[in-house]
């Protein structure tokens, strides 16, 4: 069986040629599927006997809802959804004034080992395919029952260890016959593949990078970031140059502030030197505490103190609302408890 949601438009009118249909059923189906049917048998214009051969051919990678948790303090909702072979993701929606955002989940689990991340802990179990994570969002769309417009992948995983299902999930997403969501409403964040930074550069898209940095200097990302012994600063600075000359897109810097790990004012002035003239953008992040490790947040008089830093150097700088801090909106950790039979969580 096929997951139809893995295939695009001109890869479902193929099929529907080779198998004796009109390339025409293609774009009905399409259609219907973007219309948030799921089922063959409901889409009214398509003959049955082409029905059945679907029905024969193809799945839907809808994931059912285990958990749906509103936070009681700002309008996020929190999915723990499961697919048909029994592994479990989350996904975040932001309602904000702008629109809808969600935060998708590329892999289950993940192998990149950063020190204060709860996706990660158990390593991965396997990549998720461009129509699961899309059907991510179709079902957060249908619980909500708006639509959303900004996707961010930040959700569990490495995208760019996922490299080619993620970028054929952002064309999908985008694709005018599709959701139709603008590239510069997708934000794609990852821990720092150097070489797949540069591979992305070279797809030409219009997407936001958003670099999970975390450190100033290379002793202090190593420790926390497995990653960094691939590829130092310098080299993830000089991928990330390539990609602002290669599209012209301003990068966002993510750094997540611990307490007496990465956040004295040396950290910050030693961040200054090293961001410099790069077409930039700082995000400070007050570290999310999960109970698997000692990672303590950093006071929000030590993160403005930073931030100040940065900005008297000439650094754009926001600090990350944090959102749905009640309902384990951060990273795997809702999977994790739930997986541990934890699931005392209230739900709405
Ligand atoms: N693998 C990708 C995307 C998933 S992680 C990446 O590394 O960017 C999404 C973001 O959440 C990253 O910036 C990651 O560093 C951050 N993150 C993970 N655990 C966190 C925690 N406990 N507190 C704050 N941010 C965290």
């Amino acid at each position: 069986m096929l997951n139809i949601l893995d295939l695009n438009l001109f890869e479902l009118k193929l099929w529907m040629k080779e198998n004796g249909e009109s390339a025409f059923r293609g774009k009905q189906i399409f259609d219907w599927i973007y219309k948030g049917i799921y089922n063959f048998n409901d889409m009214k214009n398509i003959p049955k006997n082409t029905t059945d051969k679907l029905n024969k051919n193809f799945y839907f990678s809808i994931p059912q809802v285990l958990r749906k948790l509103k936070s009681q303090k700002d309008d996020t909702y929190k999915f723990l959804f499961k697919y048909k072979d029994g592994n479990i993701i989350e996904s975040v929606v932001m309602k904000y004034k702008h629109g809808n955002s969600i935060c998708v989940s590329t892999q289950i689990g993940c192998k990149m080992g950063c020190k204060f991340c709860a996706s990660t802990l158990d390593g991965i179990v396997r990549n998720l395919t461009c129509g699961e994570i899309l059907g991510q969002i179709l079902k957060a769309q249908d619980e909500i029952g708006e639509k959303i417009s900004n996707v961010v992948l930040m959700g569990s995983g490495e995208p760019l260890d996922n490299f080619y299902n993620v970028v054929k999930f952002i064309k999908l997403i985008n694709a005018k016959e599709g959701l139709n969501i603008g590239q510069r409403h997708i934000t794609l964040s990852t821990c720092g593949i150097v070489p797949k930074i540069v591979e992305l550069a070279d797809k030409g898209l219009q997407i936001t990078l958003a670099i999970s940095l975390h450190a100033s200097n290379d002793v202090m990302r190593k420790e926390i970031m497995p990653v960094a012994h691939k590829y130092n600063i310098n080299e993830l600075i000089d991928g990330c140059k390539y990609y602002i000359n290669n599209t012209n897109r301003r990068i966002t810097f993510e750094y997540a502030l611990v307490k007496g790990v990465n956040d004295s004012d040396k950290n910050a002035e030693e961040l200054s030197s090293m961001l410099k003239g790069i077409l930039c953008h700082v995000n400070l992040i007050p570290v999310n505490e999960i109970k698997e490790n000692n990672f303590k947040k950093s006071s929000l008089e030590s993160i403005k103190k930073f931030s100040n830093i940065l900005i008297k150097n000439g650094i754009e700088t926001t600090i990350r609302r944090e959102m749905g801090a009640d309902i384990n909106a951060a990273c795997g950790q809702l999977r994790r408890s739930y997986i541990e039979g934890k699931n005392n969580i209230k739900e709405v």
